[in-house]
């Protein structure tokens, strides 16, 4: 299939190199100008491991290629796909600018049939949007399916490769039977459903998502107080399949580029129908709070952090991807330098990034695990990278000025504390403090 993917971040350009790597000649369109340079220079705009490869491989074969032309693009295409960002508004509402912007492009640039589908996080009733607007610039024919994206950015290749499903919502038969010979090859369980339900799927899953990670964490913080190990009990919790084991990790909350903006949009989408979403909203809120449990374990244990010196691991909002959007990081940095203290931070890939996007002038970014380390008065694991779990703890310890260790995301387990002096805090786990 002759395919156009508008929008070429984590989303656009992971699935359109994975529909390359099934045999579609695919064009990834971007506006900005510079990351395309870069794909056609051969390099990748985004960290995520397998891509790099696949990309060099389906360029080869001549069945991937980049552009800034959206409109030649989507003239060149049967199947559209729409997987452009739709980041939070200040009110928490979906900004759909960028959607309206590809679909009116889409629209002065028809010339004949095409199946213009949505990965985009959306609102319900966005597509129906999408179809009006292409409907004002143009006569020719055309059908809409919503297929919301549920790749998880660090797996996102082999997520893409095999999704535990694929929603296609449709009111056409023609797209039903175009979509799921698309997908086929990807997984038997290919659920066609209306628009709006698929729509609705996307947010409700991510929803859910959210509220067990904020669940889990409600209990490890009763755990705290009562004396149970949460690792223990979402162990134990996880062989109900009614409850199933994924997504019960405690630690300082969820962040990213999905969760906080997607469960901000279902408040307000509910909101809009006068349904106050009061579940949800506790979630957000227990989320948010979480992430301070870092800075009130350091206050526990050393008073005042004015003047003290606090090492940083880890900036992405989660391991194996550079994106630092919405990363508990920022929130747990910024209150320290506003309390006095000095940060030094490390990531071993989303630094840049970090950079970029933080205003704390005063934050030092480290080249090395224990230059971030080095001398400290404390140390917060933030992310669980894996190359943090190798340190061995003796060695953190020799590091650190205070032997305090305080570990957002329980990565390390209770014989590896064994022979050490460290005052070790985690989530969830006081037997280990
Ligand atoms: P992103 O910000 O990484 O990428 C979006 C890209 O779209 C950017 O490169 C931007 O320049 C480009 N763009 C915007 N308007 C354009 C236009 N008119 N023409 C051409 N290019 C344009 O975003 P993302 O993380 O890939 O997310 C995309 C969508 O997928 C969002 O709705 C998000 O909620 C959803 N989603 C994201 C993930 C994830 O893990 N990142 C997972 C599932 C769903």
């Amino acid at each position: 299939m002759k395919i156009t993917v508008i929008g070429t971040g984590y989303v656009g350009l992971v699935s359109g190199v994975c529909f390359s790597e099934l045999g579609n000649e695919v064009i990834c369109v971007d506006h900005i100008e510079a990351k395309i340079e870069m794909l056609n220079r051969g390099e990748v705009p985004i960290y995520e491991p397998g891509l790099q490869t696949l990309i060099a491989n389906n360029r080869e074969r001549g069945r991937l290629r980049f552009s800034t032309d959206l409109g030649a693009s989507v003239k060149h295409a049967e199947v559209i796909i729409i997987a452009v960002g739709t980041p939070s508004l200040p009110n928490g509402q979906a900004n759909l600018s960028f959607i309206e912007q590809a679909a009116s492009e889409i629209g002065q640039a028809m010339n004949g049939y095409k199946i213009i589908v949505t990965k985009s996080t959306v609102p319900v009733g966005t597509n129906e949007r999408i179809r009006d607007i292409i409907a004002q610039h143009s006569k020719e024919p055309f059908d809409i399916a919503s297929v919301p994206e549920f790749l998880r950015e660090g797996t996102a290749v082999s997520d893409t490769m095999n999704p535990d499903r694929i929603i296609i919502g449709t009111d056409s038969e023609v797209v039903r039977e175009r979509l799921t010979e698309l997908h086929r090859s990807l997984t038997s369980n290919i659920i066609v459903t209306d628009i709006r339900s698929a729509e609705m799927i996307k947010y409700a899953s991510n929803a859910f998502l959210a509220t067990k990670i904020s669940f889990i964490n409600e209990i490890a913080n009763i755990c705290e107080k009562v004396g149970a190990d949460v690792t223990k009990v979402a162990y134990g919790m996880g062989f109900d399949q009614r409850i199933g084991a994924s997504f019960l990790k405690a630690g300082i909350g969820y962040g990213g580029s999905c969760f906080p903006k997607d469960t901000q949009a279902l408040i307000q989408i509910a909101g809009q129908m006068d349904y106050d979403f009061k579940l949800l909203k506790s979630v957000v809120e227990v989320n948010r709070e979480q992430r301070f449990n870092v800075i009130r374990k350091l206050e526990s244990l050393m008073g005042h952090l004015a003047g003290k010196t606090i090492g940083i691991w880890g900036l992405a909002f989660k391991p194996e991807t550079d994106d630092v959007r919405d990363s508990p990081a920022f929130e747990i940095i910024a209150a320290l330098t506003e309390m006095g203290a000095k940060v030094k931070a490390y990531d071993p890939i989303a630094a840049e990034n970090f950079r970029r996007n933080c205003d704390v002038d005063s934050l030092i970014y480290c080249d090395t695990a224990r230059e971030a380390a080095w001398q400290a008065d404390a140390l917060c694991v933030l992310t669980e990278w894996k190359e943090f779990q190798h340190i061995p703890l003796s060695e953190i310890e020799s590091w650190l000025k205070s032997p305090y260790l305080i570990d957002g995301r329980n990565i390390y387990k209770e014989e590896q504390l064994a022979n050490t002096q460290l005052v070790y805090y985690s989530v969830g786990r006081p037997g280990m403090n």
